[in-house]
């Protein structure tokens, strides 16, 4: 096998090998066909065939019911700050509530707030987003279009430990860095939305979920492009998909099916494999510095800090000795960010952990 890394990147990242070697075999010709999935017309058999076995694998995996509408869209989950206000708040005359626990729940807002009035329910700046707020905390507006929520903050690496319901407005959530890390229960959801370059694949396209009653809210008019309820109608085919992405996540959604045996089972991996490093941070005795509040800690993003930038500095260039790649947190934080959604094997954290442990004892 090439010589890979363990790849901490927060996304694109990691991606299940089997997934990226069937991509490998079928990348000069899919079977049958005598052609790659990048040179087949998006209306051909073959490519309907790939889109019914990935809405099928999805449906399986998510466990989702009637009712529900299942869209591939791109321009990442960042188009989904504006397309969800385009089709649930403008025009409305009612607010939109947001929750912030985040850099990306703010994102969602500021795009929101061009379209819309929007009302923040919560916002957890003043501790630099280290927890996430109960139901009681937030702020609610009697008459929300819908209710705004990330469920796992990529950059803070904050996750609500179980689906995050609140009020009675439509629940709008931003699933991008932990979806299919765990079973959902999506009956809580009205519309969720996940890009896939984390769990679900590469950059491209962006897996939306949505109950039909909130398409019958969508006006009239908007763009073609910015509409969901036009490519509800053509079945996420109104013009071009993202095909190479929607092949390789129905790959990554075969590899949790088949490889791995389903969500729930990827959770039990998930849980043991952070806790590998949450140990590690917890018996530190305070050298590595948890950025979360232990009961917010996300499955998927370990963030923490060393006593300086100094030493930070000094631990990312050691950890690349020894194969264990991209671990900077985001630029807007500082500090480490060791990203360990699906994909990433068990292996891999282990051998993080042994190194955490061997640097304070060398640098501590
Ligand atoms: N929301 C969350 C929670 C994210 O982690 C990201 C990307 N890191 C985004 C939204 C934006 O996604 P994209 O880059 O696909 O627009």
């Amino acid at each position: 096998m090439a010589d890979r890394v363990y790849n901490f990147s927060a996304g694109p990242a990691v991606l299940p090998v089997p997934a990226l070697e069937q991509a490998q075999k079928d990348l000069l010709a899919l079977p049958g066909v005598g052609a790659s999935v990048m040179e087949i017309s998006h209306r051909s058999k073959a490519f309907d065939a790939i889109m019914a076995e990935t809405r099928q694998l999805l449906t399986d995996l998510v466990g989702i019911p009637e009712g529900y509408t299942m869209l591939f869209l791109q321009g990442g989950a960042s188009l989904q700050f504006s397309m969800v206000p385009m089709n649930f708040l403008q025009g409305t005359g009612k607010p939109a509530d947001y929750i912030i626990t985040g850099t990306w729940g703010g994102k969602g807002k500021e795009e929101a707030q061009k379209l819309g009035t929007v009302n923040v329910a919560w916002d957890g700046a003043s501790h630099n987003y280290s927890y996430l707020p109960t139901g009681a905390e937030l702020k609610l507006s009697p008459d929300a279009a819908y209710i705004h929520v990330t469920s796992n903050e990529t950059i803070q690496g904050v996750q609500f430990p179980s689906d995050p319901k609140f009020g009675t407005a439509p629940l709008v959530c931003d699933l991008s860095s932990d979806f299919m890390c765990r079973p959902i229960d999506i009956k809580k959801y009205d519309v969720l939305y996940a890009c896939a370059q984390k769990n679900a694949g590469i950059a491209g396209c962006t897996v939306v979920l949505l109950k039909n009653e909130m398409l019958e809210r969508v006006p009239k008019g908007l763009p073609s492009m910015l509409d969901y309820k036009l490519f509800a109608k053509n079945d996420s085919l109104y013009n071009t998909p993202p095909c190479f992405a929607i092949y390789m996540l129905m790959l990554v959604c075969r590899w949790l099916k088949n490889d791995i045996g389903g969500l729930k089972k990827m959770e039990e991996h998930n849980k043991a494999k952070c806790k590998l490093l949450y140990d590690v941070l917890d018996s530190s005795g305070g050298y590595f510095q948890g950025h979360a509040r232990p009961d917010c800690r996300s499955l998927m993003n370990v963030t923490f800090r060393l006593p300086n930038e100094e030493v930070e500095t000094k631990f990312l260039a050691e950890a690349k000795t020894h194969k264990l790649v991209d671990l900077k947190g985001h630029r807007s934080v500082g500090g480490i960010r060791a990203s360990i959604y699906n994909a990433m094997p068990i292996e891999g954290v282990k051998t993080l952990a042994a190194f955490m442990t061997d640097f304070q004892k060398k640098n501590g």
